[in-house]
């Protein structure tokens, strides 16, 4: 029988990409197993964007294999959705003149199983009671945390394997990052795969099973989080 803790789902090789020519990211190469919620640290300009930006197909890699559940990512955005890759973008970028439930219902805009739909939407709400509340309500109406809450609800109802996360905490008061950090654990915890951008690296670090360090479009350190978070002087170095 396979052991489904040795199961990568997601295996990057040799991954580059840039702007003209700035090279963001450089000969990159990670994995992540099914299950677990991986954590990219680094500074600002370290290049966990452009890397996120790459998985999702919105940037096109200059170098690099990415194989997803066993096969090569597609390039396009729809086809890698399709696939089972979601991004939960930096800032939200949620529809403000849009209801909530409008929100989510693009988030599924590529599902044509309507049975599933409903019962997704159900485990949204359920995992954040405040969208039910105000499903009505335009997304623009909504505090921060409850944005944040939307966008990766409307990442989950595209029903993914892998859900990846661009500085979720980013303007949050520490309640409400707190509050996301538990969802994002009961969101594993039902067998979603995490891959998680933050600069909070404490949070992060607290929440995830492993971490790579990046600085200045490298992959720099790799450990666990608990290993990284007791590891003060590298920590320092990378992350301030
Ligand atoms: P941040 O936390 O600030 O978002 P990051 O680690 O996500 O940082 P990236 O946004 O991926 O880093 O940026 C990596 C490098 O690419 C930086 O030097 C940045 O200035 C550059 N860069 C990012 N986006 C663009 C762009 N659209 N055009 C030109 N250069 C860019």
């Amino acid at each position: 029988m396979m052991d489904r803790s040795d199961d990568v789902i997601l295996k990057v090789d040799h991954l580059s990409a840039g702007y003209g020519g700035i090279r963001a990211i450089d000969d990159i190469s990670f994995y992540v197993k099914r299950g677990e919620i991986v954590s990219m640290l680094g500074a600002n300009g370290a290049g966990k964007s452009t890397l996120l930006k790459c998985l999702s197909g919105e940037h096109k890699r200059s170098a690099g294999e990415i194989t997803f559940d066993a096969q090569p990512l597609p390039g396009h955005c729809h086809q890698i959705v399709e696939r089972g890759i979601s991004i939960v973008p930096e800032g939200r970028q949620i529809f403000y003149k849009l209801t909530v439930l409008e929100n989510l219902r693009v988030g599924c805009c590529q599902r044509k199983d309507q049975e599933n739909i409903r019962k997704d939407l159900e485990m949204v709400y359920d995992l954040f009671p405040r969208l039910e509340e105000r499903k009505s309500q335009f997304g623009g109406l909504l505090s921060g945390g409850e944005q944040q809450m939307l966008a990766i609800a409307r990442g989950l109802m595209a029903r993914p394997k892998m859900l990846m996360l661009d500085e979720p905490s980013l303007g949050l008061a520490p309640i409400i990052v707190n509050q996301i950090m538990d969802t994002l654990r009961s969101i594993a915890q039902s067998g979603t795969t995490i891959l998680l951008v933050e600069q909070n690296a404490v949070k992060a670090l607290n929440l995830c099973d492993r971490a790579y360090v990046m600085n200045v479009g490298r992959i720099v350190l790799e450990d666990s989080g608990k290993e990284l978070l007791a590891n003060e002087k590298l920590m320092h170095a990378y992350l301030g």
